[in-house]
């Protein structure tokens, strides 16, 4: 009910608000958050917790940076807005400053949101296939499980079928398979053989649908939203070799991975894969505005410079993409990231995170525990021995507790076998010892309650 100033926006709330992804009765009582600090939010009730998602895997930087704040003040008292139709000084500085952070040489068409970054890269791999004489490649395989955004392409692409039937007809052309997802690997196959055996029916499926109709696979280095689900070098380095073989376009999906994440620049780079295409948003801001980035290899940016017909050129215009508040924003999250070595922190942070959950690898509830930089999911079951999922009355129970004691943890999973039950952890990479410490006793003491 809470106190009498808030009961009236609980109300209102309800009444105005419509959550993504809440049932009615599950936001009944909605967190109003007023403040953030560091890794901490503060709710409108005075309550701390520790974001250990990053509100949704965006606030690298963490919150309350005042510098990011007058980066963009500053932007929008000297030029708030103009369309990238043209060009502006934040838009060129933040192109070659992410080119920096790529290893590479790429041409960055900015957009909104993660959905729509993905959205250019599969329209220019369909128009750049076109345009070196392969018109008839227009599919693109992705995984089950992989989550690309909620338009209708990245929809498309999207392995999740729970968030896609009630929206069908979705894109023709998208086809999935199944992800590198070791620990529920068949009986009596290593997780080398399984690994390989994945990435072959990419190339099977490319072979069967044929090659000549095979625009792009799009991935993501490690599945995040889909349970963190972290392949061997080996299943990377074979994909990279089948889409290079067969003329297909790799488009790396950095959404969540990037900037840091993964304890490398770009999660890619983790596996030293050279995508053609990589796509980013969320940690390219820290969140703190809207931006999205389609970065695409310098050759296939040529191929669309010397179409001579008028309208060759990519048809995709974004009214706000690329704007310069958020340019300048991004351009000064990365000079904070690169200031405070926060690449770095991320990996030494993931190190301790997962070095400190293994305590946990014999709790009767942990099937597995699987990191990827400062990422981390915990996969629970009923049964160690069949690996039968824990039930989502459990996942909800200890997400509750660690809640209850101030720590916010997210779930994942196959949710449509019915499984959400990764607990994932993606705290800001600027988190301090104090913070990682407070995670790991928060959480052990809740894991403590269900032995
Ligand atoms: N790709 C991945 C891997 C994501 O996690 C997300 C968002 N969670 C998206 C794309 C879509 O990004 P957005 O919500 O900004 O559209």
């Amino acid at each position: 009910e809470g106190t009498p100033a808030t009961a009236g926006l609980v109300e209102k709330d309800l009444k105005y608000v419509w959550h993504s992804m809440a049932s009615y009765s599950s936001v009944s009582q909605p967190m109003i958050v007023t403040g953030g600090e560091g890794s901490w939010i503060v709710d409108s009730e005075g309550n701390r917790y520790l974001d250990a998602m990053s509100g949704l895997w965006c606030v690298n930087v963490g919150y309350g940076r005042k510098e990011l704040a007058d980066a963009a003040y500053e932007q929008m008292m000297n030029l708030a807005y103009y369309p990238l139709t043209q060009s502006h000084l934040p838009g060129i500085r933040l192109a070659e400053k992410l080119n920096e952070w790529l290893e590479g040489e790429y041409v960055i068409f900015f957009s909104n949101s993660g959905s729509e970054a993905n959205e250019v890269a599969f329209k220019i791999a369909r128009q750049y296939q076109q345009q070196i004489g392969q018109s008839g490649r227009f599919k693109f395989i992705s995984r089950y499980r992989a989550y690309h955004g909620n338009s209708m392409g990245a929809l498309s692409a999207t392995g999740q079928a729970q968030r896609k039937y009630k929206y069908e007809p979705l894109s023709a052309g998208f086809l999935h398979v199944a992800p590198p997802d070791s620990y529920r690997r068949p009986a009596g196959q290593t997780v080398e053989q399984f690994n390989l055996l994945c990435a072959q029916a990419i190339e099977d499926t490319i072979v069967w649908e044929g090659v000549e109709s095979v625009a792009g696979v799009i991935m993501e280095p490690v599945i995040t939203g889909g349970g963190i689900i972290v392949p061997d070098r080996a299943y990377l380095d074979k994909v990279q070799e089948i889409c290079n073989k067969h003329g297909v376009l790799l488009i790396i999906d950095e959404v969540i991975c990037g900037f840091g994440r993964s304890g490398r620049k770009f999660g890619h780079q983790n596996f030293g894969m050279k995508p053609d295409i990589v796509t980013m948003a969320k940690g390219l801001t820290s969140g703190y505005l809207p931006l999205s980035a389609t970065a695409v290899r310098k050759e296939i940016y040529d191929s669309f410079k010397d179409v001579s017909d008028e309208y060759g050129h990519l048809r995709h215009v974004n009214t706000f993409g690329g704007n310069p508040t958020s340019c300048a924003l991004a351009l000064r999250n990365l000079e904070v990231m690169e200031r405070e070595s926060l690449v770095d922190r991320a990996r030494v942070l993931g190190e301790r995170l997962e070095e400190g959950m293994r305590a946990l690898s014999e709790h009767p509830l942990v099937g597995d525990i699987r990191g990827f930089g400062f990422l981390l999911g915990v996969e629970l079951v009923a049964d160690k021995e069949t690996k039968e999922p824990a039930s989502l009355d459990t996942v909800k129970t200890i997400i509750g507790q660690c809640k209850a004691r101030g720590l916010i943890i997210g779930k994942n999973g196959d949710t449509v076998a019915g499984f959400n039950n990764v607990l994932t952890f993606s705290p800001p990479l600027s988190s301090t010892d104090e913070d990682l410490d407070f995670i790991l006793s928060t959480f052990c003491e809740v894991m403590k309650l269900h032995l």
